[in-house]
């Protein structure tokens, strides 16, 4: 069932971890970021469309995780976007014998089994300088940064007013952190966190990969929150956090939290830098 949030801007909430896929209407058809999780959601979501009378022209996924890269074979064979880096990260997950098996087994199996693992994965890499994404629509303006996985990216629509923020700025999910391959994923964090709060002066609707759509007074409040995490994490402490409390939306946020911890100890460790 898709919901209007802005004028042309409308989203479809999956029940897999309250992901939000997002379809912004443009001239001829419509944008589709991050598309949807289960085949069956995606399947109603081309229904939707489909009464509508509007195509999809173009897709988007914010970043290189496998709930933010499917497809589904009535969104027919518009082009889906990424940022080059996303683009080049995927590949390198997708190249090699059992690439697909092994991506397979961090998938629940009763959403694994709706995939079309032909359509998967399937991004476009723009080029770095390209700042909003080629389409016949209103001006999506592509805010790239290093924090969640290479090359995430937040989609600010800003004759709408909306940020659309990939998997930052949740209520539901705490920041979760790049930790592989990077050099300073705390940092890295706090960056693209200013950077966000710089672009979204103006922003009227904030919407996160995963959980509630926020109105203007969120946007400050959940980079706060977020903010604050980054700080209890980076100093090992206990996060004053409704999402990794007794409250919690996802009650397996706790561990995720203690799997940070630990990663992060074991990295200053490895790295003689103080914890
Ligand atoms: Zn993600």
């Amino acid at each position: 069932m898709l919901r209007q949030v802005a004028e042309g801007v409308l989203i479809h909430q999956s029940e897999f971890c309250q992901s939000d896929a997002v379809v912004v209407q443009g001239q001829v058809g419509v944008l589709l970021i991050d598309p949807g999780v289960h085949g069956s959601e995606m399947a109603c979501l081309a229904n939707d469309l489909g009464e509508l009378g509007q195509p999809v022209v173009a897709g988007f996924s914010t970043h290189p995780h496998w709930d933010h890269v499917l497809w589904h074979a009535r969104f027919g064979a518009a082009p889906r976007y990424g940022t080059a880096r996303c683009a080049s990260a995927f590949r390198v997950l997708l190249s090699g014998a059992g690439a697909k098996a092994r991506i397979a087994e961090w998938i629940p199996p009763d959403i694994a089994e709706q995939i079309s693992w032909d359509l998967f994965g399937l991004i476009t890499g723009l080029p770095a300088e390209m700042a909003q994404i080629p389409w016949d629509g209103p001006k999506v303006r592509i805010i790239e940064h290093q924090a969640h996985a290479p090359g995430h990216a937040a989609l600010l629509i800003e004759e709408r007013g909306v940020l659309v923020a990939g998997d930052m700025l949740s209520d539901a999910l705490i920041p979760m952190l790049d930790l592989n391959d990077t050099a300073d994923p705390i940092e890295d964090y706090l960056a693209a966190l200013r950077l966000l709060e710089g672009a979204a002066g103006d922003v009227d609707v904030l919407v996160p990969g995963h959980g509630s759509i926020g109105g203007a007074d969120q946007v400050r409040a959940r980079i706060e929150q977020d903010h604050a995490y980054v700080h209890a994490l980076r100093d090992a402490g206990t996060p004053d956090d409704p999402r990794v409390g007794p409250s919690a939306t996802f009650d397996w946020m706790s561990g995720v939290h203690e799997r940070q911890l630990q990663q992060l100890a074991r990295r200053s460790e490895r790295d003689g830098t103080p914890g």
